[in-house]
């Protein structure tokens, strides 16, 4: 039997293009057979010097355990029937990554075979530079630019803005990219229910693909009030980090499309989706795009990924877009070799 035998950890800073920064804590977790499973932690802000720890305190009570048995080692961290808190849930999640890779690594398989594999490449969509901006004709460029990069699909967060600028915002965007690719409007829960249908009715002439996180996460009501007032499919679950939160979502019929976070583990990720199968749901991810493509292509029910780079330039080699599709690489595990200089370059304290 394989056995962990401990992690180390990097907390880097990077930076990509003008547009995005983040910090992420770099997990390698490592086994006694010389595998080692790769994942990271993204948006902890303040919480990144605890978040290390608790990360180091599971990797921790996890040594000698097998790393081909993820629910065994599930079951130890967080401690079944008791939810943690968000971040000591993040670090087991970033472990989950870890062992799936390595589950990987182990089979000489890429993830999203033993995730299902359903395909190996995803529809995909731009998530950055399309953002609201005082220079609308930079929106635009970006925009375009995207396209020529090969995206047909692209997401802006219009949630802070006045009902004439997310007119106007969405105006630029479809006329700067043509009726040939899809725009997804993204609120961040900020919008009341009311706001939410008559901003996105307001949008109509520009139809935007899907309404994100159209009001309040534990508003489930408001969240179905606004799904069935509305034409367009709305989509919601990046902020919930236990497979509990998607219960009231999916059976309540709350949303079309139902999104999940990296802080649920593709394991985690993978019983939500299986859920959303069930009721002719499909699924989307948020964020760590690298990773969470696996699990898109993987099941039969994913519909697009989240493209956002903030963590590729920690990676020798990332999917490439094609045609407005991340092609995954058929290498074992999450296909993802991190790149030392880049390690060395970024490396941060906190
Ligand atoms: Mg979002």
């Amino acid at each position: 039997m394989m056995k962990i035998t401990g992690c180390l950890t990097d907390v880097v800073r990077v930076g990509h293009d003008e547009s995005i920064t983040g910090i992420h804590i770099v997990l390698r977790l490592q086994t006694d057979a010389g595998v080692e499973g790769i994942s990271y932690i993204s948006r902890l802000h303040d919480a990144a010097p605890a978040a290390l720890k608790v990360l180091q305190i599971y990797a921790e009570r996890i040594i000698g355990m097998d790393p081909l048995a993820p629910e065994a080692i599930e079951d130890r961290l967080l401690l079944r029937g008791r939810p943690l808190p968000w971040f000591e849930a993040r670090a087991a999640s970033a472990i989950d990554v870890a062992l799936w890779d390595i589950r990987g690594k182990a089979a000489g398989q890429p993830v999203y075979k033993l995730l299902g594999g359903f395909r190996d490449r995803v529809p995909c969509y731009a998530s950055w530079r399309v953002e609201p901006s005082a220079d609308l004709d930079k929106v635009a460029q970006s925009a375009q630019r995207h396209v020529a990069n090969g995206f047909t699909a692209m997401k802006c967060h219009l949630g802070p803005l006045s009902l004439p600028r997310v007119v106007e915002h969405m105006r630029v965007l479809r006329e700067a990219v043509g009726d040939n690719v899809d725009i997804m409007v993204d609120v961040n829960q900020l919008w009341s229910v009311k706001q939410a249908i008559t901003f996105t009715r307001a949008l109509a002439p520009y139809h935007p693909y899907w309404l994100e996180d159209a009001t309040s996460n534990v508003d489930f009501g408001g969240l179905r009030q606004v799904s069935e007032a509305l034409d367009i499919p709305t989509c919601a679950g990046e902020t919930y980090f236990t497979i509990a939160s998607f219960r009231p979502l999916i059976e309540g019929r709350c949303v079309d499309i139902v999104m999940v976070d990296q802080d649920l583990g593709l394991s985690g990720a993978l019983k939500v989706a299986h859920m959303a199968e069930i009721y002719g749901l499909k699924v989307v991810p948020h964020l760590a795009t690298e990773i969470l493509a696996h699990l898109i292509a993987g099941i039969s029910n994913g519909l697009t990924v989240e493209y956002y780079p903030w963590a590729m330039p920690l990676f020798r080699e990332v999917p490439p877009v094609e045609n407005g599709m991340l092609v995954l690489s058929d290498r074992p595990g999450l296909g993802l070799e991190l790149d030392p200089d880049a390690l060395s370059k970024y490396r941060c304290d906190i």
